[in-house]
Protein backbone atom coordinates (compact mmCIF):
# COMPACT_ATOMS: atom_id res chain seq x y z
CA UNK A 1 0.00 0.00 0.00
CA UNK A 2 1.09 3.50 -0.73
CA UNK A 3 3.23 5.02 2.16
CA UNK A 4 1.14 7.39 4.77
CA UNK A 5 1.42 10.76 3.93
CA UNK A 6 1.89 10.06 0.07
CA UNK A 7 -1.04 9.81 -2.37
CA UNK A 8 -3.37 7.17 -2.63
CA UNK A 9 -2.97 3.46 -4.58
CA UNK A 10 -5.87 1.33 -5.30
CA UNK A 11 -4.92 -0.60 -2.21
CA UNK A 12 -5.10 1.85 -0.09
CA UNK A 13 -7.78 3.99 -1.89
CA UNK A 14 -9.94 0.55 -1.78
CA UNK A 15 -9.58 -0.81 2.04
CA UNK A 16 -10.16 2.83 3.05
CA UNK A 17 -13.43 3.03 0.61
CA UNK A 18 -14.79 -0.03 2.05
CA UNK A 19 -14.60 0.92 5.24
CA UNK A 20 -16.64 4.26 4.51
CA UNK A 21 -19.03 2.01 2.51
CA UNK A 22 -19.39 -0.35 5.36
CA UNK A 23 -19.72 1.72 7.90
CA UNK A 24 -22.21 3.72 6.05
CA UNK A 25 -24.51 0.78 6.04
CA UNK A 26 -24.03 -0.38 8.97
CA UNK A 27 -25.30 3.19 10.00
CA UNK A 28 -28.44 3.20 7.58
CA UNK A 29 -31.64 3.62 9.02
CA UNK A 30 -33.88 0.45 9.75
CA UNK A 31 -36.71 1.64 7.96
CA UNK A 32 -35.65 4.70 6.12
CA UNK A 33 -37.59 7.51 4.57
CA UNK A 34 -38.24 7.57 0.56
CA UNK A 35 -35.88 10.28 0.40
CA UNK A 36 -33.20 8.83 2.48
CA UNK A 37 -33.84 5.75 0.04
CA UNK A 38 -33.69 8.40 -2.94
CA UNK A 39 -30.66 9.60 -1.34
CA UNK A 40 -28.84 6.66 -1.16
CA UNK A 41 -29.53 6.01 -4.60
CA UNK A 42 -28.03 8.91 -5.65
CA UNK A 43 -25.25 8.58 -3.42
CA UNK A 44 -24.33 5.10 -4.90
CA UNK A 45 -24.70 6.34 -8.43
CA UNK A 46 -22.38 9.69 -8.07
CA UNK A 47 -19.41 7.34 -5.91
CA UNK A 48 -19.71 5.01 -9.42
CA UNK A 49 -18.69 8.32 -11.35
CA UNK A 50 -16.22 9.65 -9.27
CA UNK A 51 -14.68 6.74 -7.26
CA UNK A 52 -10.82 7.99 -8.65
CA UNK A 53 -9.66 4.36 -9.88
CA UNK A 54 -11.00 4.01 -13.43
CA UNK A 55 -10.91 0.01 -13.93
CA UNK A 56 -12.43 -0.14 -10.39
CA UNK A 57 -15.59 2.44 -11.33
CA UNK A 58 -15.95 1.04 -14.75
CA UNK A 59 -16.53 -2.63 -13.34
CA UNK A 60 -18.26 -1.52 -10.49
CA UNK A 61 -20.53 0.71 -12.90
CA UNK A 62 -21.55 -2.37 -15.11
CA UNK A 63 -21.99 -4.56 -12.07
CA UNK A 64 -24.40 -2.06 -10.72
CA UNK A 65 -26.28 -2.23 -13.95
CA UNK A 66 -27.43 -5.52 -13.11
CA UNK A 67 -27.18 -5.26 -9.54
CA UNK A 68 -29.24 -2.21 -8.43
CA UNK A 69 -28.71 -1.39 -4.49
CA UNK A 70 -31.20 -2.27 -2.48
CA UNK A 71 -31.73 0.49 0.10
CA UNK A 72 -34.45 -0.93 1.55
CA UNK A 73 -33.05 -1.59 5.03
CA UNK A 74 -29.85 -1.54 6.90
CA UNK A 75 -29.25 -4.78 6.89
CA UNK A 76 -30.51 -4.95 2.88
CA UNK A 77 -28.33 -2.46 2.28
CA UNK A 78 -25.58 -3.93 4.57
CA UNK A 79 -25.66 -7.12 2.53
CA UNK A 80 -25.59 -5.27 -0.54
CA UNK A 81 -22.52 -3.29 -0.09
CA UNK A 82 -21.50 -7.20 1.31
CA UNK A 83 -21.92 -8.89 -2.16
CA UNK A 84 -20.29 -6.20 -4.06
CA UNK A 85 -17.43 -6.18 -1.92
CA UNK A 86 -16.96 -9.97 -2.61
CA UNK A 87 -17.58 -9.75 -6.48
CA UNK A 88 -14.31 -7.68 -6.00
CA UNK A 89 -12.61 -10.50 -3.59
CA UNK A 90 -13.32 -12.27 -6.27
CA UNK A 91 -12.42 -10.72 -9.26
CA UNK A 92 -9.05 -10.24 -7.04
CA UNK A 93 -8.53 -13.79 -5.59
CA UNK A 94 -9.40 -13.05 -2.64
CA UNK A 95 -11.28 -15.22 -0.16
CA UNK A 96 -15.10 -14.06 -0.09
CA UNK A 97 -16.02 -12.81 3.22
CA UNK A 98 -18.66 -14.37 5.41
CA UNK A 99 -21.95 -11.57 5.18
CA UNK A 100 -23.09 -13.06 8.53
CA UNK A 101 -20.35 -11.56 10.38
CA UNK A 102 -20.82 -8.27 8.99
CA UNK A 103 -22.56 -6.46 12.02
CA UNK A 104 -19.68 -7.84 14.35
CA UNK A 105 -16.90 -6.77 11.51
CA UNK A 106 -18.59 -2.88 11.17
CA UNK A 107 -20.43 -2.33 13.65
CA UNK A 108 -20.27 -4.35 17.16
CA UNK A 109 -16.86 -5.41 17.21
CA UNK A 110 -15.78 -9.27 17.37
CA UNK A 111 -17.67 -11.58 19.67
CA UNK A 112 -14.32 -12.38 21.42
CA UNK A 113 -13.90 -8.84 22.76
CA UNK A 114 -11.08 -7.91 20.44
CA UNK A 115 -12.15 -5.07 19.52
CA UNK A 116 -13.32 -3.66 23.04
P1 LIG B 1 -10.26 -4.88 1.32
O1 LIG B 1 -10.82 -5.68 0.20
O2 LIG B 1 -10.04 -3.41 1.10
O3 LIG B 1 -11.24 -5.08 2.57
C1 LIG B 1 -11.05 -4.37 3.79
C2 LIG B 1 -11.66 -5.17 4.90
O4 LIG B 1 -13.05 -5.33 4.66
C3 LIG B 1 -11.16 -6.61 5.01
O5 LIG B 1 -10.01 -6.69 5.81
C4 LIG B 1 -12.33 -7.35 5.64
O6 LIG B 1 -12.29 -7.29 7.05
C5 LIG B 1 -13.52 -6.57 5.17
N1 LIG B 1 -14.22 -7.24 4.08
C6 LIG B 1 -13.71 -7.97 3.06
N2 LIG B 1 -14.67 -8.38 2.24
C7 LIG B 1 -15.82 -7.90 2.74
C8 LIG B 1 -17.18 -7.99 2.33
N3 LIG B 1 -17.53 -8.68 1.23
N4 LIG B 1 -18.12 -7.38 3.08
C9 LIG B 1 -17.78 -6.70 4.20
N5 LIG B 1 -16.52 -6.57 4.64
C10 LIG B 1 -15.55 -7.16 3.91
N6 LIG B 1 -8.86 -3.17 -6.66
C11 LIG B 1 -8.35 -3.66 -7.80
O7 LIG B 1 -7.17 -4.00 -7.85
N7 LIG B 1 -9.14 -3.82 -8.92
C12 LIG B 1 -10.46 -3.46 -8.93
O8 LIG B 1 -11.13 -3.58 -9.95
C13 LIG B 1 -11.01 -2.91 -7.74
N8 LIG B 1 -12.29 -2.50 -7.72
C14 LIG B 1 -12.76 -1.88 -6.59
C15 LIG B 1 -14.06 -1.39 -6.59
C16 LIG B 1 -14.55 -0.70 -5.49
C17 LIG B 1 -15.96 -0.16 -5.53
C18 LIG B 1 -13.73 -0.52 -4.36
C19 LIG B 1 -14.24 0.27 -3.17
C20 LIG B 1 -12.45 -1.03 -4.34
C21 LIG B 1 -11.95 -1.71 -5.44
N9 LIG B 1 -10.65 -2.25 -5.45
C22 LIG B 1 -10.15 -2.78 -6.61
C23 LIG B 1 -9.83 -2.27 -4.22
C24 LIG B 1 -9.91 -3.67 -3.54
O9 LIG B 1 -11.27 -4.07 -3.38
C25 LIG B 1 -9.29 -3.68 -2.14
O10 LIG B 1 -9.83 -2.62 -1.36
C26 LIG B 1 -7.77 -3.56 -2.12
O11 LIG B 1 -7.21 -4.55 -2.94
C27 LIG B 1 -7.22 -3.73 -0.67
O12 LIG B 1 -7.61 -5.03 -0.24
P2 LIG B 1 -7.47 -5.54 1.25
O13 LIG B 1 -7.05 -6.97 1.15
O14 LIG B 1 -6.69 -4.61 2.07
O15 LIG B 1 -8.96 -5.56 1.85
Amino acid sequence: AAKYGCPADSVSLGRGTWRLLHSIAAYYPDSPSDEVKKDMNSFITLFSKFYPCRPCAEDFREWLKENPPNVSSKSLLSKWFCVAHNVVNRKLGKSEFNCDLLDQRWHDGWKDGSCD
